[in-house]
Formats: structure tokens, C-alpha cells, sequence
């Protein structure tokens, strides 16, 4: 039976010498290259409007992320709320930029912990995914090293925009499992003009070579067929390439390898900022208030043969009609 890495720095102690490393990077924050210096431990907030406490949004079983992962009983999903980014398009925007309302969501350690015991024990679920998990690394690691003491024995999932700090990610590793880091643009101004970030090709880059030192090219499968351990990068297709896939691609295939695993993913939909109002008002909107067009679509898995890549997944073209998340009936009152 497969055993998380995590198991084996919880038994050696070394999971905790993490958390206190991490922990101490909250007192001036950089957890992420937005590096605010801001001291969260002190309760003090900046651009992720998140303090010490984490905030969980909402927690459930999923089951619409990649085969490999979901299996029968799904991904046991702790959606974190607020985000280091602020993309205008985001599908999570309920989640990810209702900034003061979801302070009410803070938990404490001890809860996030029994979130991920609950999703393993009750649900039966194969892995504990957590979705934008960047400016809440320490709080995610010290709710893991609660959560071994009460038997969580599942792999971990770090589900990323990829806008995060190599120095944390290092700290992350044999704690993740898989990374699954969403690869978003291929030029600079796209990601200031959408997402609201400098510099995320050169950190989302780095990251990514980051998380590949790690996990090589390889995905590791349990004896149920499900990933247990490895990288799987996705790449959301955005209308008039604003994606930037071909560059994107070429990236990961000449700096990473071709054999590894990706998943080009369809589901845009215009959401968030980008109403018929404001693509009225702002030009740079125009270009996303539309999904994106089979052709487009297929030119990206064209480049999936230009490139060699072999493994992975691509959405079917349809699934923009059925990828919605739906945040309006999940249950707030959380237990702190
Ligand atoms: S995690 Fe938040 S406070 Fe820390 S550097 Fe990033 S955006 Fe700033």
C-alpha cells in the first residue's frame, strides 16, 4: 500500500521543523512573490486579505478534476478562500474575491485538520486536494501535521494558479504529493492586465521547474489506479489566445520534458468581471466575453502532437457547457 512521504517526515519530526520554518515567513510575509512584508501573525492583512487563521470556504468530495485523481469516491477538496491573485475571470470568484465576507470562514489548525480526517474517514475520499492553497502554505502544512497525529494517510494535492515562491515550494518537498499547478499566461502584461500580478511567466516558471525537480516526469499509480504522487500540469485554453499556449507549451516541453503529464482544459466561460456591461466599457475585457471557439480549441491539441507530449488529458470540447462550480448552497458555519 502506498505511503504519503509526508508519513515519514511526520515520524522523523521534520514535519515539524517545516511548519516552524514556514510559520516564522508569516511574520514578514513572502509567502508568495507578491512578498508583502506585512506581519500576519500579528493579525496584519495585505494584498490576499488573509491573516494567520486559514480561511476554508468550502470542503466537499469533487469529482471534477482528472480520472487519475477523482476514481470512485473523488478528491477531497478544501476549497481555501481568498486569493493571491484577482483574476477577472476567475470561476471561483465567489470564493476567491469576496475578500472581507470571507474572513468569517477563518477555522482554526485543529479544525482544518478535522476537515481532512472527516473527507479521508467519512467520505472515503482518495486524496486531500487543496484549491488555491499559495498564501495559506504554513496554515495547509500545520493542518497536515495535526492531521497525521489523528491517522490522515492520503496524498496530498496542491492545486495552484502557479504564481507561487520557489523557496516555499522547497519547503514543500516530500509534504505534496502531486502538484497541479494551472499554467496561465505566456507574456507578462496578460497576467498584470487579467490576474492583476508582475512577473508571472518568470514565477510561474520557476515554480514549475520547482515542482518537476521534485517529481520528475513520472506519475506514481496505486494498486487502485489512481496518481498517488507526481506533476500534472494544466493549461486552460482562454479565447484569442490570450493563454499564450503556444509559447507555454514549447516552455514545458524544452525546460521540463515532453513526457510529462498535462491537462488542457476547455471549460472557460466569461464570468466575474467580464459581463456584457463592462466588455462595453473596457476594451481589454472584449477579448475574453466570449468562450473559446472549437478551432482555437483544437490548434492547442494540435500542438500537443507538435510537441511529442503522450500523457495526459484534454477536455472534450463540450465540457464549457457543464464546468460550473457552484459555491451558492455550500454550508458556512463551519465548526472553529
Ligand atoms: S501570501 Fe498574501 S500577504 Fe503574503 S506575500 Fe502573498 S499576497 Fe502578500
Amino acid at each position: 500500500m502506498y505511503t504519503p512521504s509526508y508519513r515519514k517526515l511526520f515520524e522523523s519530526g521534520e514535519l515539524a521543523k517545516r511548519v516552524e520554518q514556514l510559520n516564522r515567513m508569516l511574520a514578514s510575509c513572502n509567502i508568495c512573490p507578491l512578498d508583502c512584508q506585512v506581519n500576519r501573525l500579528g493579525g496584519q492583512i495585505s494584498r490576499c486579505y488573509s491573516a494567520r487563521l486559514p480561511i476554508v470556504s468550502s470542503y466537499c468530495p469533487h469529482f471534477g478534476e482528472e480520472p487519475a485523481l477523482v476514481g470512485t469516491k473523488g478528491v477531497g477538496n478544501i476549497f481555501f478562500g481568498n486569493c493571491n491573485l484577482k483574476c477577472s475571470y476567475c470561476q471561483n470568484y465567489e470564493i476567491s474575491q469576496r475578500w472581507k465576507e470571507e474572513r468569517k470562514n477563518e477555522v482554526t489548525i485543529e479544525r482544518l485538520a478535522e476537515m481532512m480526517i472527516e473527507l479521508q474517514k467519512n467520505h472515503g475520499c482518495h486524496s486531500i486536494g487543496f484549491v488555491s492553497p499559495t498564501h495559506f502554505v504554513p496554515q495547509m502544512v500545520e493542518g497536515i501535521l495535526e492531521a497525521c497525529k489523528l491517522g490522515l494517510t492520503v496524498p496530498i494535492i496542491y492545486n495552484t494558479n502557479a504564481y507561487d515562491s520557489v523557496e516555499v515550494l522547497r519547503l514543500l518537498d516530500g509534504i505534496v504529493d502531486i502538484y497541479l499547478p494551472d499554467i496561465k499566461y505566456a507574456e507578462d502584461d496578460v497576467g498584470y492586465r487579467y490576474s492583476g500580478v508582475k512577473e508571472y511567466v518568470k514565477y510561474s516558471r520557476e515554480a514549475l521547474i520547482e515542482m518537476y525537480r521534485q517529481m520528475g516526469d513520472n506519475l506514481s499509480i496505486g494498486e487502485d489506479g489512481l496518481v498517488k504522487r507526481g506533476l500534472i500540469i494544466r493549461h486552460l485554453v482562454l479565447p484569442n489566445d490570450l493563454a499564450g499556449s503556444r509559447e507555454t507549451l514549447s516552455f514545458i516541453a524544452e525546460h521540463l520534458s515532453n513526457k510529462v503529464t498535462l491537462s488542457v482544459m476547455s471549460q472557460y466561460y466569461p464570468t466575474n468581471k467580464v459581463t456584457f456591461e463592462n466588455a462595453e466599457k473596457f476594451e481589454s475585457l472584449q477579448l475574453l466575453h466570449r468562450r473559446i471557439r472549437e478551432r482555437e480549441y483544437d490548434k492547442v491539441l494540435e500542438l500537443l502532437d507538435e510537441f511529442g507530449f503522450e500523457h495526459g488529458w484534454a477536455q472534450e470540447f463540450e465540457s464549457q457547457d457543464y464546468y460550473r462550480p457552484d459555491f451558492s448552497n455550500r454550508e458556512t458555519p463551519f465548526a472553529r
